[in-house]
C-alpha cells in the first residue's frame, strides 16, 4: 500500500499502451528542490509501490548530494529478464511517448536495472528532447553510467570516513561483493588508493586471499572464464562467506538484503560502505550499530551516479563530472558523520534529518 505522508508522493501514473503492450509506472515523489530525477528499471515484476519506493530514496538521495533535483522513478514492465534489444527498445520509446507531457519539464529520466545509455537514447529520441534523460551516450553529449561514476563515489565516501576515523587507507584492507558496475570500479579504485583488496564475489562465489588480490587479474579470470572464482591466486569461498571475513572495510555492491540479523553478528568490518540499494537490513542495523561498525547508507555511498546525471545535465565534461562526484560525496559524508557523532544517532538518521532539513527549507 502507498501512503501518502508530508513529502508525497504528488503523482502515481500508470501507463499503457496498446500496440506494444507496454504498461508501465512513473512516481514523481517530490519536487520542492526541483525536477524529478530517477532512472527507469524493466523487471517482470515491477510494482507501482515498488517504483514509489524507489522514487523517494530518490527525493532523500537527491537532498542529500545537495542537488536541484527531486525524487521520482519509473518501471516497465518486461514479459522475461532477457528480452531482445528491439522489444525493449519498442517498450522504451512507447513509454517514453506515454510520458511525454511531463518530461523533461517536471521528470528527468535515467537509467537503472536493465537500461543502460543504449534505452536512453530510444527514450530521448522517442521524446524529441535532448534533455529529457541522462545517462545518454558519449555521441548525444551524454555521461553514461558506464563511465564508473557510482563505483567512484562510493570510494569517495570510503575515503572520507576512513580520515574521520583517523586511520590509513593504505594500512585496511577490503572485501567486495559483487563486481559488476559498481563493485569492479570500487575495488579497482580502492587498490590504487593502497587499500589491500583480500576478497571479493560475483554470484558464482568469493575469491579470497588474506595477503591481497590482484584486481586486474580478478578482471582476467571474470572475462576469460565468467567469474571471479576462477583466478588462481585465492581460496575458493561461498559468495556469503565474504561479510564475515575479518577485513577493515566491506562494501556490499550487488544485492540488497544481504547482511542481516542471522550474519550481522559475525561481520568483522570496521566500515561498511553500502555500495547496493539497502544491504543492510535494519534488524542487522541494529547489532552492527552497537558493535560499533561506521555504516556509510546507500542514499549518500551511491549517489555518483545520480550527480553524474546532474552534470550531465548541465552540460559538464567527464572530468568536471568526477570532481563534482568527489566534492558532494565527500563534503556530505562529512556532514552526516558529524552529526551522527554529535547528536548521538546513527549515520543513516542523521543523513534521513539532512536531506528533511533541505526539503523542509526549499518547500514553497
Ligand atoms: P551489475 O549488474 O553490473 O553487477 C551486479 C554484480 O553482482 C555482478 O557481478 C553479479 O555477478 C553480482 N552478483 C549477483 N548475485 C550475487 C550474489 N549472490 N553474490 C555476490 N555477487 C552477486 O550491477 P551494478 O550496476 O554494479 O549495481 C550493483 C548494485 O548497486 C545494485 O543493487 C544496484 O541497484 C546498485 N546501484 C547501482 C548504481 C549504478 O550506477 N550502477 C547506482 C546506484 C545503486
Amino acid at each position: 500500500m502507498i501512503k501518502h505522508d508530508s513529502l508525497g508522493p504528488e503523482k502515481l501514473i500508470e501507463v499503457y499502451d496498446q500496440k506494444t503492450k507496454m504498461k508501465g509506472f512513473l512516481v514523481i515523489d517530490n519536487t520542492w528542490l526541483g525536477v524529478a530525477k530517477g532512472g527507469i528499471r524493466m523487471t517482470p515484476m515491477v510494482t507501482q509501490e515498488e517504483v514509489f519506493h524507489l522514487a523517494r530514496r530518490m527525493t532523500y538521495k537527491n537532498a542529500l548530494s545537495d542537488l536541484p533535483f527531486g525524487g521520482g522513478k519509473s518501471g516497465i514492465l518486461i514479459s522475461a529478464k532477457n528480452i531482445s534489444v528491439e522489444k525493449k527498445g519498442e517498450l522504451i520509446r512507447a513509454f517514453s511517448k506515454a510520458v511525454k507531457e511531463l518530461c523533461p519539464s517536471i521528470y528527468i529520466a535515467g537509467p537503472d536495472v536493465n537500461t543502460g545509455e543504449k534505452e536512453m537514447a530510444e527514450f530521448v529520441k522517442a521524446n524529441g528532447d535532448l534533455s529529457s534523460a541522462t545517462g545518454k551516450p558519449e555521441e548525444m553529449k551524454g555521461l553514461p553510467h558506464e563511465l564508473g561514476s557510482t563505483g567512484f563515489g562510493v570510494v569517495q565516501a570510503i575515503l572520507e570516513a576512513v580520515s574521520f576515523m583517523n586511520r590509513d587507507i593504505k594500512s585496511m584492507s577490503a572485501a567486495v561483493a559483487g563486481f559488476g558496475n559498481v563493485g569492479s570500479s570500487v575495488a579497482g579504485l580502492l587498490e590504487k588508493e593502497g587499500a589491500k583488496i583480500v576478497a571479493i564475489s560475483d554470484s558464482g562465489g568469493t575469491i579470497y586471499n588474506p595477503s591481497g588480490l590482484v584486481v586486474q587479474e580478478v578482471v582476467n579470470a571474470k572475462k576469460e572464464n565468467g567469474s571471479v572464482v576462477k583466478s588462481k591466486n585465492g581460496q575458493q569461498l561461498k559468495n556469503e562467506e565474504i561479510f564475515t571475513l575479518p577485513v577493515d572495510i566491506l562494501v556490499p555492491a550487488a544485492l540488497g538484503g544481504v547482511i542481516t540479523d542471522k550474519n550481522a553478528n559475525d561481520v568483522k568490518a570496521k566500515i561498511i560502505a553500502e555500495g547496493a540499494n539497502l544491504p543492510v537490513r535494519p534488524d542487522a542495523e541494529l547489532v552492527l550499530n552497537r558493535k560499533g561498525v561506521l555504516i556509510i547508507p546507500d542514499i549518500i555511498a551511491n549517489a555518483g551516479g545520480v550527480i553524474s546525471s546532474y552534470a550531465e545535465h548541465k552540460g559538464f565534461d567527464e572530468d568536471h563530472m568526477f570532481k563534482l562526484v568527489e566534492s558532494k560525496i565527500k563534503t556530505n559524508v562529512k556532514k552526516i558523520l558529524e552529526k551522527s557523532k554529535e547528536e548521538d544517532i546513527t549515520t543513516r538518521e542523521a543523513a534521513i534529518k539532512i536531506a528533511h532539513q533541505r526539503l523542509e527549507s526549499a518547500r514553497k
